[in-house]
């Protein structure tokens, strides 16, 4: 299967999906200047990456700016930028299935959607465990504290 379905982005900021082959045009601002973000091979993993890709642009922003302004001392301490610890808790939320329970292959799926290095779920995990927010229940499945 080709890599034929692509997320671009236009300088606007806004991001959005086209197929190879076809001109890219911003369906915002019209502007051609768009950049390849990522690329797919069917339609329905390009729309989710559209709808996320627009998505965060905004509450991103918002979000962070409220979590930094409020406890930019504290989150400074601990590891780094709000937004980073942000997304990742947020990809551990949606690698979680309805009994609760994180596997391995699915938070290496929701990091590689999110743009994340699916690559560092140890690193990730560790740190969680470490912060007291997962706790292992078997060799590939973690639980919320
Ligand atoms: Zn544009």
């Amino acid at each position: 299967m080709g890599l034929d379905w692509c997320l671009v982005r236009c300088k606007c900021g806004h991001s959005f999906g086209h197929r190879k082959g076809s001109n890219a045009i911003c369906t915002i601002c019209g502007s051609s200047e768009v950049k390849k973000v990522h690329q797919f091979s069917d339609s329905r993993s390009l729309a989710n990456a559209v709808a996320k890709a627009n998505l965060p642009i905004e509450l991103t922003k918002e979000m962070s700016s409220r979590l930094e302004s409020k406890s930019a001392i504290e989150e400074n301490r601990q590891q780094g930028p709000v937004s980073i610890r942000e997304r990742v808790r947020r990809t551990l939320r949606s690698a979680t299935d309805e009994q609760g329970v994180l596997r391995e292959s699915a938070i290496r799926r929701e990091l590689d959607g999110a743009g994340l290095d699916a690559e560092s779920w140890e690193s990730i995990i560790g740190g969680a465990e470490l912060e007291g927010i997962l706790v292992r229940c078997s060799n590939d499945s973690w639980r919320w504290v």
